[in-house]
């Protein structure tokens, strides 16, 4: 393999512009010529943002997911080892996707922050149906914290404590960009809680289980058609399931996701004679994407569940 000229992967921004430094509230420009001095790497669009938030312009974030690809299945290349080697910060979930657990193990070990610990992955995955083909799973834990706001309140306070401890003379300016953070989560929290605390149907159905937190902090209860990682297939068996389910409770909504083909959900659409609408479980932006950043897209998603749910 040749050398190919390192200044060209100094930073994902440059190979996907869409998926970096889009935040409208902070305006930093990463790797731009002032200003930024610490370099993170984000393993995903949440960390990404949350990173981008608290550290403003005094930090440059790269995000390892390629803008529209999903991350669960994350492959890395060369380019993204040397990227999470090179970085003065990498922040990632452990859990969440198998081969950036194991780059941080092999080349980025003493730079990580693992944001598994402050979100509090409390919740495991526990299908609703007997019979799961991958029984594995069913202790498997929920990585999908960022979409209950509180728990990302709490992985800013975390990220802003790391980078105070790299650049020290800092620290209040993240400590103070973590607390705008969390007031904005705060509202948004309140948001969800008044927009479904009134709904015909708390049981929502899904394209996989991503929608656990969100759940569990809101009083509704989920039914992902595939497993945690949306790629699983699901068996005939599962799809019949699915849908003797969605008669049962009524369901009146299929969601599906933006990153992923909403093949399966509109299949058992058509046989329930439900309709379908986006849930988007934000695990990266595309084009396709109902909002520009993390709350426009929280946001669209609570219209829709107050649609799909019946909610007054
Ligand atoms: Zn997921």
């Amino acid at each position: 393999m040749h050398r190919l000229p390192i200044a060209l992967f100094t930073s994902v921004c440059l190979l996907a512009p869409l998926s970096c430094g889009s935040d409208a509230s902070t305006d930093a420009e990463p790797s731009a010529a002032g200003g930024a001095s610490i370099e993170v790497v984000a393993s995903f669009y949440p960390l990404q943002y949350v990173v981008e938030r608290v550290g403003g312009d005094r930090v440059s974030v790269a995000n390892l997911t390629p803008s529209g690809a999903e991350p669960h299945e994350l492959e890395l290349t060369a380019q993204d080892t040397a990227e999470l080697s090179d970085a003065d910060l990498v922040v990632y979930l452990a859990g969440f996707a198998p081969a950036v657990d194991e780059g941080v193990a092999d080349v980025a070990d003493d730079h990580a922050l693992d944001v598994s610990g402050a979100a509090d992955l409390t919740l495991t995955y526990t299908p609703i149906e007997e019979g799961e083909e991958n029984p594995d799973e069913a202790n498997t834990r929920d990585p999908h914290f960022w979409l209950d706001p509180t728990r990302l309140e709490a992985v800013a306070t975390a990220v802003a404590a790391r980078l105070g401890e790299i650049d020290s003379a800092d620290a209040a300016s993240f400590t103070a960009n973590a607390a705008v953070l969390a007031s904005d989560l705060r509202q948004l929290d309140g948001e969800y809680k008044a927009g479904l605390a009134s709904c015909t149907n708390p049981v929502i159905v899904t394209s996989h289980n991503a929608f656990g937190y969100l759940a569990s902090r809101y009083g509704l209860s989920q039914l992902g058609i595939t497993g945690l990682t949306p790629e699983d297939e699901p068996s005939p068996g599962d799809l019949a399931a699915v849908t003797d389910f969605v008669k049962a409770h009524d369901v009146t909504t299929i969601y599906y996701e933006t990153l992923v083909s909403p093949a399966i959900a509109e299949t058992v659409a058509d046989e329930t004679g439900a309709t379908t609408a986006v849930l988007d479980p934000i695990e990266g932006l595309s084009d396709a994407s109902q909002g520009a950043d993390y709350f426009a897209v929280m946001r669209a998603n609570l219209a829709n569940l107050r649609a799909g749910q019946g909610c007054t």
